[in-house]
């Protein structure tokens, strides 16, 4: 990346009114077939023009051609049935009615691999492209077949390399995996979960990202935040081999959280994707704001390695304050800029 500090979005953006319910996470979709499949190329190309006008320099998709950021994915794997449906615990937070792996997983045909390539043929920038991380896909599932967490993840990461090498092909320059699991199953997180990202990642030459963050502004989210305490030292338990992984950059949320900015010290020498918006709050961040944040963020992280972002994806947002809170992040972004 040439230009410093470049920023980007987490992942996803709101989906226009004629596509999806405003405001609601993972809506139904209002169109079918054919219709269905130009409306999200119409969404992803007016998401790419609010990131563009806004000043966004790694742009993506702003997830408008996926339902859910984790099923969306496993719908297209075989071996899964979305019929057989067990109510299961996420990420020991709420309950939810998942579907049921019931054979082997294979992925038999690309899954965004199109999208990506609509979405290269859309802008001359760099592009970043989020899939789910191995330890969320199976924490987001019944498992009747395999009947071990770490063999479903380790089938998972190999769907997942499979697509990774595709975007890449397509003229990805990102690929991020989704991993809120991390914050949670610290033990697994060490005994295997990096383990299975690392296979997910295996052979890919474009830049490979994490995104491990405290969730959507949902209220089962904002709820366990509450029996977090003053300090969230959740990072704490995974930067440390996450350092030593192969991975390239870890994306994590900082800004209106107690997470303490020291724990970012943990990840020195990695790029930092660093979390400047908060995306549980319909007040917009001031520019300013943003550059206190990332001011302090560069006490622990050196100027050539840290990428603004925002703390997680904003699709559950109205999208004048996802324009506006895009656009301070750019704002607060080039104040520093200025600085260094
Ligand atoms: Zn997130």
């Amino acid at each position: 990346m040439s230009k410093r500090l470049p920023t980007s979005t987490a992942g996803s953006l709101p989906k226009p009114s004629w596509l999806a319910e405003p405001e609601t996470l993972w809506s139904p979709w209002k169109l079918e077939d054919e219709a269905l499949i130009e409306g999200k190329q119409d969404a992803l190309r007016v998401s790419l023009q609010e990131q563009q006008q806004a000043g966004i320099d790694i742009v993506s998709d702003g997830e408008q051609t996926r339902q859910h950021f984790v099923t969306t994915f496993i719908e297209h794997l075989s071996g899964v049935d979305f019929e057989k449906r067990k109510t299961v615990r996420i990420r020991n937070r709420y309950d939810a009615s998942v579907p049921t792996v019931v054979d082997a997983v294979n992925r038999h045909k690309p899954v965004f691999v199109e999208d990506a390539k609509f979405l290269r043929r859309q802008t001359d920038k760099p592009i970043k492209w989020a899939l789910p991380g191995p330890m969320t896909m199976i924490d987001t599932l019944y498992d009747d077949h395999y009947k071990s967490r770490e063999k479903l993840a380790w089938e998972f990461a190999k769907a997942l390399n499979q697509e990774a090498k595709e975007l890449e092909a397509a003229g990805v320059d990102i690929i991020q995996f989704d991993e809120p699991a991390f914050n949670v199953f610290f033990d697994e997180v060490n005994d295997w979960g990096i383990a299975a990202l690392e296979r997910a990642i295996e052979g890919l030459k474009c830049e490979t990202a994490v995104h491990i963050c405290y969730g959507y502004g949902i209220k089962a989210n904002t709820d366990w935040k509450k029996t977090l305490g003053s300090e969230w030292r959740q990072y704490e338990e995974v930067f440390p081999r996450l350092q030593k992984s192969n991975i390239d950059i870890v994306s994590l949320e900082c800004q209106n959280s107690h997470v303490p900015i020291e724990l970012v010290e943990l990840l020195r020498g990695k790029k930092v994707m660093l979390g400047a918006i908060d995306v549980a709050t319909n007040t917009i961040e001031t520019p300013e704001e943003v550059a206190a944040t990332l001011r302090k963020a560069l006490q622990f992280v050196d100027a050539d390695k840290l990428y603004p972002c925002t703390n997680c994806g904003m699709a559950p947002l109205s999208r004048s304050v996802a324009r506006g809170k895009l656009s301070a992040l750019s704002a607060g972004t080039e104040i520093v800029r200025k600085e260094l």
